[in-house]
């Protein structure tokens, strides 16, 4: 059961919800957004939800059977929009599309990517700074001075910046240069972070886990919700399976559950889906024919030369070619 609060709610009004629903035997948690506050009560027992619903203080009311509950599309029917500013948005019947490099690597990648990026309209500039690698020797990022390195120039092209966060120690030094941050599959049952992107006044887009389901997603999506933050992307990256042929499998029946299932923006990963350059623009593709509401790539002006990922990194003149045909596949989709 979901309960929202109405915005001027005396104490003594909340308390008397409260010991109404306990009485129902639901255990009750107190959940305030930034945007509003909440009741949310796991129980079984049956009850006619207008025993509850015309109590004084409460704004709307429903039961949510689901292990989620603030992000499912039975408590909010109406999607979320994401905006970054400047008229940048994410947002169901759009389209946004994030690219960059893999990793931040430099003054002069990142100026490349810019101007690439403002060559075809392109408004999210994604990189990481702070790299999970699977082998410790591996490049693992420019940190915090790549990243204000990019801010610089990113905020002077008026592109906007998604990049990964690892860890809670790092949120502090990069909020003032992130506009969305990235949780990476590795970290998506991360739960100390995902609480304290919660308190974070800044989207975050959350990847699927590596052999994650997409129930494990959306609960992940519900821990940054509850402790604070509607503004919520889920990602769909490719899960492990046993296929060998390609780095993972992009799973796009998930895009479409999760766009059935979820308020938020779904968005598609084909470069981590597929992990074969020649294979990502027809995986992207499909992903906006199953309804994602935005793709997020990695190009690099040379991948034979990036410090990561570049067997799935796509040139410039390739990453071109894959915003024109996404823009008509998004259109051809929108007039069906
Ligand atoms: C990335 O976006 O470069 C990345 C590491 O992604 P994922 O967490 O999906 O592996
Ligand atoms: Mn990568």
């Amino acid at each position: 059961m979901i309960i929202q609060l109405e915005k001027e709610i005396s104490a003594k009004t909340k308390e008397e919800i409260v010991r109404k629903v306990s009485d129902l035997k639901y255990k009750i948690t107190d959940v305030k957004t930034q945007k509003g506050d909440y009741l949310v009560g796991i129980g079984k027992q049956e009850f006619d939800i207008r025993d509850v619903g015309h109590m004084p203080g409460i704004s709307d009311i429903h039961i949510v059977s689901d292990d989620y509950k603030l992000v499912s599309r039975k408590w909010k029917v109406n999607p979320t929009t994401i905006d970054l500013g400047d008229g940048v948005c994410i947002e169901e019947g759009g389209m946004a599309i994030m690219a960059g490099p893999c990793s931040i690597e430099g003054e002069e990648q990142i100026d490349k990517t810019i101007n690439h990026l403002k060559e075809n309209d392109v408004k999210i500039m994604r990189g990481g700074v702070y790299k999970p690698r699977s082998s410790p020797y591996s490049f693992r990022g420019m940190g915090i001075e790549g990243l204000k390195l990019w801010y610089k120039a990113a905020r002077s092209a008026g592109i906007k910046i998604i990049t990964e966060v690892m860890q809670v120690s790092q949120i502090e030094e990069m909020l003032p240069y992130v506009d969305i941050f990235q949780v990476g599959a590795r970290n998506t049952q991360n739960f100390n972070l995902l609480d304290e992107l919660g308190l974070v006044d800044k989207p975050v887009l959350i990847k699927r886990g590596i052999s994650g389901t997409i129930n494990e997603l959306l609960s992940s999506a519900e821990y940054v919700f509850s402790a604070g933050n509607e503004n919520l992307m889920l990602c769909e990256r490719g899960i492990r399976t046993y296929e060998k042929a390609s780095r993972n499998t992009m799973d796009i029946n998930a895009i479409t559950i999760l766009k059935e299932k979820s308020h938020l923006p779904v968005i598609a990963d084909p470069s981590h889906g597929i992990g074969i350059r020649d294979h990502v623009e027809p995986v992207a593709l499909a992903c906006i024919m199953a309804g994602a509401d935005g793709v997020i790539y990695e190009t690099h002006e040379k991948p034979e030369e990036a410090y990561s990922d570049g067997q799935q990194t796509l040139n410039f003149r390739e990453s071109k070619k894959l915003i024109d045909r996404m823009r008509k596949v998004f259109d051809l989709r929108e007039s069906m």
